[in-house]
């Protein structure tokens, strides 16, 4: 983290500033109660201070009943009331702060899911997007933060205003003249009072802020801690982990480094900070507000002593001035966590400014009835971030409307990264991808995903009801996802099911859900593709996971699966490749050869009769293997 470098208070202020706009934004509301709680919490302590003090020097004076009442209903009154707004107040903010959590985490998963591909994918984007969200679970710093010191200023002026405005009359009320106390009364005593009063006010936030500044210099060494702790107190239960988890006791090894580098433990960096000067700091602060106290209470019972108040008046100065110190102490200490939570926000804004430049497009693809939809890659090279040599070389191919494409080769060969430019998750280092004639970068980026439906190898569905997870939303055609379940090859499991379509997947939610299998899932992953009905499918070694008798009803069905799309159906068997009218094959980030399986194979010399012979020979191989035993 950058965090270590000095940051000037204007500076602190405007990353504050900045991410209080986008919580105002993202959380409409949310200040504005947090504001008449903080405003109504800080007045309602010197309600009771004002009246107590009344009724105290009327009871300790002239004892008149009528006034004493007047005084007690007053006091009843003012309260209930006050109370009343307090707590009205006090829903509303919670309301409020209860969609602050789920919106203020929004503002980074938006920016994540809406950031370009390529910067998402990166080791780096990752790396920030970890730290902000450990800085937000570990101390509270970040976005979290600013709503906490925006309350704290609040109350704290509010404290500050009050407390001033009770405490007034401790320096202007005179002890009487004949009194041995009588130096109280000159401004140069009161003007060194309010002197020592401002400096201890100053030192004791300081030091508290010097204190919490040991968070920012412990951020960076308790990272890769606070990922295991994480990792090992959070993530490991994950249901698809656990079998490796015990099958390898892969704990043992988290613990062995968690030992070493626990942030929570007595040996870590905070703790030993802690133990030393940030603890230090925190005492002294705590100790010099304490002294303050006595001090305040020494020169307010020294002027009730020598006659200058009442008893009552003593309650109200002494709550006066220890708030007026309590609230100056927590407006400094907030302007230091203006500058402490300003080192987190630069991380925050380095995430959140990490530039967009992918999806600009503004070009709205035409909803065209008869799918008329046609694909070039015209001299396309693509080399990854920080890659040495390109995962695609000068590749040039057009895409027959209707046609079913297949892209065969062996593994590294680039037919994923083909895919992923196709769906332009990256962008063509060289040349250009053409959707109907015009480059695919013109358009608008949901607008061009709409013309795809794409089922990955390493899809994901959610645990929630099944047709919900087929139609990729809420409210959904009920038919046409079990028309789609059955396409698919679903049918069978989907008649076992009583809640059929209403069945949840897994178990995260719903006790009675389903686990299934990873050819289940990859059939659910099917239905939802052509649920879409987009007028191309990709298919992504959509039989990986299938056994052979599912496989061959779905290469039997393809055609009435894919009916008037165009379907690209990439795979490295090319047995199951053989229906597709094309077929081509990569080979080191290059079409090496394209035609139909006769052709193909036709061509004794080409990678594909190469490829074709080692996978017969294997398969017959494994055929005389399954004879034996
Ligand atoms: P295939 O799908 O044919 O197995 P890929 O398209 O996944 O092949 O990979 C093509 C080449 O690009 C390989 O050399 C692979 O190592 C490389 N590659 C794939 N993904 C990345 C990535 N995210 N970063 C860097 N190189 C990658």
């Amino acid at each position: 983290m950058k965090n270590e470098e000095k940051m000037t208070l204007r500076e602190a202020f405007s990353l504050n500033f900045r991410a209080f706009r986008i919580l105002r934004q993202s959380c409409p509301g949310l200040f504005e109660s947090v504001f008449c709680d903080a405003v109504l919490t800080a007045l309602l302590p010197y309600i009771g201070i004002y009246f107590s003090a009344r009724i105290l020097n009327e009871l300790s004076g002239s004892r008149r009943p009528e006034v004493l009442w007047r005084w007690v209903l007053l006091t009843v009154s003012v309260t209930a009331a006050a109370a009343l707004l307090k707590a009205i107040a006090l829903r509303w903010k919670n309301c409020k702060e209860e969609l602050y959590w789920q919106k203020g985490y929004f503002v980074n998963s938006k920016k994540m899911l809406a950031m370009d591909f390529c910067v998402m994918d990166e080791q780096s984007t990752q790396d920030l997007y970890s730290q902000i969200l450990q800085n937000s679970m570990w101390g509270g710093w970040g976005l979290t933060q600013v709503r906490s010191i925006f309350e704290r200023i609040i109350g704290g002026l509010c404290s500050v205003v009050s407390a001033l405005a009770l405490s007034v009359g401790l320096f202007l009320v005179p002890v009487p003249a004949d009194s041995s106390f009588a130096f109280l009364n000159s401004p140069w005593f009161v003007l060194a009072f309010l002197g020592i009063l401002v400096l201890i006010t100053l030192i004791s936030p300081m030091c508290a802020t010097k204190a919490d500044s040991y968070w920012v210099k412990s951020a960076e060494s308790s990272k890769f801690g606070n990922r295991l702790f994480s990792f090992f107190g959070f993530t490991m239960h994950a249901t698809e982990r656990m079998l490796d988890m015990r099958m390898y006791s892969q704990q043992d090894i988290g613990t062995k480094y968690l030992l070493k580098d626990d942030p929570h433990s007595l040996n870590s960096v905070i703790a030993r900070y802690a133990a030393g000067p940030m603890g230090g700091l925190a005492a002294l602060s705590a100790a010099i507000s304490t002294m303050f106290t006595g001090f305040a209470y020494l020169f307010v019972c020294l002027k009730a002593w020598a006659g200058a108040f009442g008893v009552g008046s003593v309650t109200q100065y002494v709550g006066a001035i220890t708030a007026l110190a309590t609230g100056i102490f927590n407006l400094m200490k907030n302007v230091g966590d203006l500058k402490n939570n300003g080192a987190f926000l630069k991380t925050t804004f380095e995430f959140l400014d990490l530039p967009d430049r992918m999806y600009q497009g503004t070009l709205t693809t035409e909803k065209r009835a008869d799918r008329q939809y046609e694909v070039e890659f015209r001299d396309v090279s693509f080399r990854y971030p920080g890659a040495e040599n390109d995962a695609l070389r000068h590749l040039s191919m057009k895409f027959k409307v209707g046609e079913r494409l297949a892209v065969v080769g062996e593994n590294g060969s680039g037919k994923t990264t083909f895919i992923k430019l196709l769906c332009r998750l990256y962008d063509p280092t060289e040349g250009e991808i053409l959707l109907n004639g015009i480059d695919i970068r013109k358009y608008k980026y949901e607008d061009y995903l709409q013309v795809f439906a794409v089922v990955f190898q390493d899809f994901q569905l959610l645990a929630f009801p099944l047709g919900q997870n087929v139609a990729a939303s809420q409210n959904y055609d009920r038919e046409r996802a079990e028309k789609c379940l059955r396409m698919a090859g679903f049918g069978e499991r989907l008649d076992s099911m009583p809640k059929g379509l209403d069945t949840c997947l897994y178990r995260e939610f719903e006790e009675d859900g389903v686990e299934v299998s990873g050819g289940e899932g990859q059939k659910i992953a099917l239905a939802r593709a052509l649920y879409k009905d987009a007028p191309f499918i990709v298919l992504d070694e959509p039989t990986a996971a299938l056994d052979p008798v599912a496989e061959y009803e779905v290469y039997s069905n393809f055609d009435r699966l894919v009916g008037d799309k165009t379907a690209i159906y990439i795979s490295h068997r090319l047995s199951s490749c053989r229906f597709c009218d094309e077929i081509a094959v990569f080979d080191g980030g290059q079409i090496v050869q394209q035609g139909s399986h006769e052709s193909l194979l036709a061509e004794q010399d080409g990678k594909y009769a190469e490829l074709w012979h080692a996978q017969a020979q294997h398969y017959a191989k494994e055929k005389e293997r399954e004879e034996i035993f």
